[in-house]
């Protein structure tokens, strides 16, 4: 048995108190304390350090009841155990909603309130990288990055890619794995100064501000023989509008559609089908998860290129647990360049 707290008997959650419609508002949330039960064999009791907010969050709440704990993965620290494969002062990531302490076993799985089935694991060693990485470039979105661009869209070097949701945690690594493999970047975001970001300090060929430029006559004049890749965060008429402007046999990944997370309906937009068709495009939805199996080769390999000096990232944190809300609707609103977090 280990123990390095002065014992922590009160965790801190967020549970709902009414469900998100439209933009989520500080009162469906509500702060609560919980009181910890004993760690027990097997266990341990986990203490927040960073926690994630993530715009799936937005989206799959819809589901959850009122009173359930407010869902999402952090970074804590073990400070007890009676599991032996999970020392005290070891570090896991894992989904245990928006808490500050937890016992859990984390050989089962992450909290028995989480939908995200996914069991903790011991963050790799990271060197001198800040472990709040393990929920960014070295974790989930490094992985869909990883995984969602090389395995759906089979970039090829010489090709063209887009990228929507540019600026983002997972639109800002896609580019830079992009120029890895050769390929012309071009991002689309939500300001100048994330547009000139993108293109000044991580590489990309071309950045277009999507609330100020024509979109259609931008991509025209970036990519005049068409775009081969497409790599879509976003959804909605940016798809569209990019998806009319690919060549033969492209590729669509299709990894989220952020600008409709906000809506209480579908928005329309215009029909696909026709450029779809006539271009014979190939689109195709993936989750993470569906490379559970090889998690630890996409976080090795981004690890590699950020020791290379290839893979740049950066980290919007906000600083204290009470200000979890501010962070997630910031991020949903485009307040983040790269990945949001939040510090304890
Ligand atoms: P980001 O760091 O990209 O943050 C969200 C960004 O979305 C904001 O910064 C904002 O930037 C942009 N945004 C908000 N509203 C709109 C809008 N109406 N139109 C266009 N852009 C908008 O988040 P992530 O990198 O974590 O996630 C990016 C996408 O990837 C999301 O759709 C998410 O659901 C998806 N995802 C999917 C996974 C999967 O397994 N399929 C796993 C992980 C993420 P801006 O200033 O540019 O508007």
């Amino acid at each position: 048995y280990q123990s390095s707290r002065t014992i922590t008997t009160v965790a801190k959650k967020y549970v709902f108190s009414k469900h998100f419609s439209g933009e989520p508002k500080p009162t469906d949330l509500k702060l609560v304390e919980e009181e910890l039960p004993a760690v027990k064999d097997g266990e341990i009791l986990a203490e927040a350090e960073y926690l994630s907010v993530d715009p799936y969050m937005r989206a799959y709440t819809v589901r959850l009841p009122v009173g359930r704990t407010m869902i999402g993965s952090q970074v804590a620290k073990i400070v007890e155990s009676k599991n032996p494969n999970y020392p005290v002062g070891k570090r896991i990531v894992g989904y245990m909603g928006w808490r500050s302490h937890t016992v859990l076993n984390p050989e089962k799985s992450a909290s028995k309130d989480q939908i995200m089935k996914d069991r903790p694991y011991i963050i790799p060693d990271l060197g001198d990288l800040s472990p709040s990485l393990a929920l960014g470039v070295l974790g989930m979105p490094g992985n869909t990055a990883y995984f969602g661009f090389l395995e759906i869209c089979a970039p090829k070097a010489g090709e063209t890619v887009v990228i929507s949701g540019a600026a983002g945690a997972v639109g800002s690594h896609v580019g830079q794995i992009a120029k890895i493999h050769g390929l012309k970047a071009i991002g689309i975001a939500g300001s100048d100064s994330k547009c000139k970001w993108l293109v000044d300090e991580l590489g990309f060929d071309r950045a277009i501000n999507y609330k100020t430029e024509n979109i259609a006559a931008a991509l025209k004049e970036a990519a005049p023989d068409g775009v081969d890749c497409y790599f879509d965060n976003v959804g909605g008429d940016i798809s569209t509008t990019v998806i009319y402007q690919m060549r033969e046999f492209g590729r669509v990944s299709i990894c989220g559609s952020i600008s409709s997370y906000n809506s209480d309906s579908l928005p329309k937009t215009r029909i696909l089908q026709p450029a779809v068709v006539f271009n014979q495009l190939k689109m195709e939805g993936f989750i993470v998860t569906r490379w559970s199996d090889r998690w630890l080769e996409g976080i090795e390999k981004n690890m590699q290129w950020i020791r290379e000096g290839k893979l740049k990232y950066k980290e919007t944190v906000t600083e204290g647990f009470e200000n979890m809300f501010q962070a997630f609707n910031g991020m949903l609103k485009g307040e983040n360049v790269g990945k949001a977090v939040v510090k304890v």
